[in-house]
């Protein structure tokens, strides 16, 4: 029988397995989280549910009904605590997974060689640094939104949401539900950017006209809770001592750099920000899979990667949001299972949500200008504490172009989380600092070949390997 490996349990994994068993596949479906859902379904623990689930998130009931049919499907191995930690391509695909709570000592190793592999690995939300972003009580807009929907704690009591893009508003609407008072959201693009980035061919979006009613939601929370939008604005300082106690509030340019003399000082104790997100690279890149010019996978239209027997679904192919996530994992899924053609209503719905992230990109995405309220001592790398005015002399000192070489000499993007905070952002002001303004060589922050950290007795304990044919049935 065909096995499909899914890794990544979010909108896009668990569409994939079901589409994937609709083919007639075996599935195993793999996440490092102990719940199913990913970013978009997060919720309580299924030890303590909530009652009022349903109320927090937008598509819940088709989320239980996907996870309870494959829950109960005996063709489908649930594996939670799953953790992908690399992926091998000599010969056919194998996938390395360690089982077992993140922080526990010696979790059980598995090695899959499935016929077909569905990367459905997701984003993290990236983040642009400022002077003070290193404060307790500073917040990504993620890290929020977890914390409200996984668990129902509040940041703070007085909190300002600020970035771009339209994850702005659920990050305050969880906020507020969790009582929280929300001081503001301040969009850094300009009403006019927006406005020509959401309605250039207005028609095209009535397709999509279920975001458009999320939109409506949002807004009507925005308005219930008296919490103002505010455009071309950002936290360009957050000030305190122990933790943070304000923020800097300056109106922005176009580019975003600051307009000097329009900062304001707002008093907080806890501000989240978020300026979109980043695509989880690491096991694709280790597949070999190729990645565009943005920095996203690669797909044909049945969502194969370049690497043969490769799928990829969601937000590492691009930026779109769970609709899109959906319609390609059940693309995937499908193709991945070994059903030639079909799928018509999800290559449909992928063809209207794909021009919907084009919007939020050309409407939201960020601009030069933010690195004009970097100062020289802003930390950008929190986990090896490099400064901004290191980077940039270290870039200045040895002339070097190389992304590699300019890393190892600042050791910027080598600390424990491996880049995943920082990578981008050094990697954007290493280019701007370098002589031809952009690096020279193919280095990739992703390219990490044990993609996260195992401990080494985890590695060395032949006996923790499992027999894969012993361990069968669902975790
Ligand atoms: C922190 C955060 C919060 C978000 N909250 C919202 C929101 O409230 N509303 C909204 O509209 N959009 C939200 N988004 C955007 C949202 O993620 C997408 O719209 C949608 O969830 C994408 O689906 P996906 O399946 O591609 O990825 P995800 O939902 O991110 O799922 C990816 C899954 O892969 C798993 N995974 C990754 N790497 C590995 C590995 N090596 N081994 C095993 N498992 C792995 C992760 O644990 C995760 O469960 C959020 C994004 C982030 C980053």
């Amino acid at each position: 029988m065909r096995q499909v490996v899914i890794v990544g349990a979010g909108p896009a994994g668990l569409a994939a397995a079901r589409a994937a068993r609709g083919a007639g596949a075996d599935v195993v479906l793999l996440d490092s989280s102990d719940a199913l859902g990913g970013q978009f379904w997060r919720h309580l623990p299924e030890s303590r549910p909530s009652q009022h689930e349903k109320r927090l998130h937008h598509g819940w009931d088709r989320f239980r009904e996907l996870r309870d049919s494959l829950e109960a499907d005996p063709r489908v191995r649930i594996v939670r605590g799953g953790q992908v930690w690399a992926i091998e391509t000599f010969a056919g695909v194998a996938v390395h997974v360690v089982v077992g709570e993140s922080d526990g000592a010696l979790r059980d190793r598995e090695v899959f060689a499935p016929d077909a592999l569905v990367l459905a690995t997701g984003a993290h939300d990236r983040t642009l640094p400022f002077p003070g972003w290193d404060l307790p009580g500073v917040f990504t807009g993620g890290a929020a939104q977890a914390l409200a929907k996984g668990e129902r704690i509040a940041v703070g009591q007085r909190v300002i949401v600020a970035g771009a893009g339209p994850f702005l508003l659920p990050v305050a609407q969880s906020l507020a539900s969790t009582g929280s008072t929300v001081l503001a959201v301040l969009e850094a693009n300009s009403a006019g950017s927006i406005i020509r980035g959401w309605s250039r061919r207005p028609w095209e979006l009535i397709p999509a006209s279920g975001k458009g009613m999320e939109l409506v939601g949002y807004a009507a929370g925005q308005l219930r809770h008296r919490i103002p939008y505010r455009t071309g604005r950002a936290v360009v300082a957050a000030h305190g001592t122990d933790r943070v106690e304000s923020v800097t509030v300056a109106a922005l340019n176009a580019d975003w750099s600051p307009i000097p003399g329009s900062e304001q000082r707002v008093e907080v104790d806890a501000v989240c920000v978020s300026h979109g997100f980043t695509p989880r690279l690491e096991l694709a890149v280790a597949a070999g899979c190729d990645l565009s010019g943005e920095g996203f996978v690669v797909v044909d239209d049945d969502q194969l990667t370049s690497t043969p027997g490769v799928y990829a679904a969601g937000e590492i192919t691009g930026i779109g949001g769970v609709d899109l996530a959906i319609a390609e994992g059940e693309i995937a899924g499908r193709h991945a299972g070994g059903a030639l053609g079909g799928a018509a209503s999800a290559r449909r719905r992928r063809r209207v949500f794909t021009g919907f992230a084009k919007r939020i990109e050309a409407a939201h995405g960020i601009k030069p200008g933010w690195t004009g309220w970097l100062t020289e001592p802003t930390i950008v790398c929190r986990c090896e504490e490099v400064t901004c005015g290191a980077i940039r002399q270290a870039a200045r000192t040895t002339r070097s172009e190389s992304l590699r070489s300019l890393k190892l000499t600042t050791r910027a993007g080598l600390g424990i989380c491996q880049g995943r905070m920082c990578g981008r952002t050094v990697e954007d002001l290493l280019g701007a600092a370098s002589t031809e303004g952009s690096l020279q060589d193919d280095a990739s922050p992703h390219r990490r070949p044990i993609a996260f950290p195992l401990r080494l007795g985890e590695l060395a304990d032949p006996t923790r390997q499992l027999e894969h044919e012993t361990s069968k049935g669902t975790q």
